[in-house]
């Protein structure tokens, strides 16, 4: 071999040296005639030096979390490189839908790491049901009264000033049934408190047996309730009521070894088109049931 060869293959083992070393090479130049395979060799490296280069470019970017950098070189390592990037892409995607709330997304070729993420994300999603649930419940405590389970004063007046905005804008009718049980404290005075409770929840639940689903029952204070009718006339409200007034007056409660027998006063009125708000309704029901108290008690009366 001539020296001027021993020199160039020289240079091409000190090129590699430094490819391998993570050294910056620069290009070799190894001039010769173009069937000289010293002078090929040379060429080839050249090539091979400038993909690794892109290579080593490309994986340092998707190291960094740069998704958008082409890979660009042709070396059968890219192919993986860029399957690389695409998945690590979709799963950018998917952390992204993910926190728009879809609980659906799952990694399915990452190995371990998709396991950890899909255990990731079905945690989430049992954490967004229990805290859906424990909302839900929250909703229902806020609304209900805890005795006896029906809406509580604050989710009646609600529901009540709404149902006056819309009947009056489509000139529907409601009526409003104001209830108050007839001597209470003395139910309390001679059973105890226990049983006047129970009174309480008897009461609630004859009521909304005789109730359609769409009526609203509420606890406003003590021993006085409330109902609104949507959509129903006087004369079907007066049915309603003395119907539920005569079912409480057979009523015999069970409580221990006590019997106990209590009635209900029951004042009616309907949603008039001069009705300035919900309030000026309830006060009119409620001098129906100051004129049924009045009356002897254990009676139905309406005012118009
Ligand atoms: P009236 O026929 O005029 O309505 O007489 P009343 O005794 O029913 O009315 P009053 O307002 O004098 O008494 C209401 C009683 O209701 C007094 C109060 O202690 C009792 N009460 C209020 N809330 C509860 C409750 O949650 N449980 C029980 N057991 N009693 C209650
Ligand atoms: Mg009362
Ligand atoms: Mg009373």
């Amino acid at each position: 071999m001539e020296q001027h060869d021993i020199e160039r293959l020289d240079m091409i083992s000190a090129h590699l040296h430094a490819l391998l070393h993570n050294e910056q090479p620069g290009s070799l130049d190894l001039a010769g005639e173009p069937e000289d395979e010293i002078r090929q060799v040379g060429e080839f490296i050249n090539a091979l030096t400038e993909s690794l280069s892109v290579l080593t470019s490309a994986a340092h970017h998707l190291s960094l979390g740069d998704l958008d950098v082409p890979i660009g070189a042709k070396l059968p390592a890219c192919h993986y490189l860029e399957n690389l990037q695409e998945t690590l892409r979709h799963m950018t995607w998917q952390a992204g839908q993910i926190a728009k709330g879809d609980f659906s997304q799952r990694v399915e070729f990452s190995g371990e790491f998709s396991h950890s993420f899909n255990w990731m994300v079905a945690q989430l999603e049992a954490y967004r049901q229990r805290i859906l649930g424990q909302n839900r419940e929250l909703e229902r405590l806020a609304a209900t009264d805890p005795l006896t389970g029906v809406y509580n004063r604050r989710y009646f007046m609600e529901f009540a000033a709404k149902e006056f905005l819309r009947s009056q804008r489509y000139s529907h009718v409601f009526c409003v049934i104001q209830m108050d049980i007839d001597h209470f404290k003395k139910i309390n005075d001679t059973h105890g408190h226990t049983v006047g409770d129970e009174v309480l929840k008897a009461f609630t639940a004859n009521c909304l047996e005789a109730l359609r689903e769409c009526d609203v029952l509420g606890r406003m204070g003590g021993e006085e309730f409330s109902i609104i009718l949507p959509e129903t006339e006087m004369a079907g409200t007066l049915i309603v009521a003395e119907r539920f007034r005569q079912a409480i007056a057979d009523l015999k409660l069970y409580v221990d070894d006590q019997i106990v027998h209590f009635t209900v006063s029951i004042g009616v009125t309907k949603l008039r088109q001069d009705d300035s708000g919900i309030e000026a309704v309830l006060r009119r029901a409620d001098e129906a049931l100051y004129l049924a108290k009045n009356g002897g008690r254990d009676k139905v009366f309406s005012v118009e």
